[in-house]
């Protein structure tokens, strides 16, 4: 199940789950649309992997039990653990490889 993270971990804007600018990697790692076109060029800096939209989640319950209610969204907020320098040229290395060839 997916955490639905609460913000970008580049530049910290909060990305709620109802937020239709979070993209994740597969990982999970999550950053806002913005930084993904302008900054990360498609490139996850924490494994490589291209980004998707990230689903939303129901506010009720369609079906029993499976709402945001009931598995609510993290509350953690998680930072880059690169240095900024450092991703950039991850970066660079990486983007000219379509993501279904990475
Ligand atoms: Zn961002
Ligand atoms: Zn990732």
């Amino acid at each position: 199940m997916l955490q639905l993270r609460p913000n970008c971990e580049w530049c910290d804007k909060d990305l709620p789950p109802a937020a239709t600018d979070a993209r994740i990697c597969s990982y999970e790692c999550t950053f806002c649309a913005e930084c993904v076109e302008t900054v990360l060029f498609n490139v996850c800096p924490n494994c490589g992997g291209g980004f998707a939209p990230r689903p939303i989640r129901p506010v009720r319950a369609w079906r029993t039990g499976v709402c945001l209610e009931k598995h609510a969204a993290s509350a953690q907020r998680v930072q880059l653990k690169w240095p900024r320098e450092d991703v950039a040229a991850f970066v660079r290395g990486v983007r000219d490889v379509e993501p279904a060839k990475r």
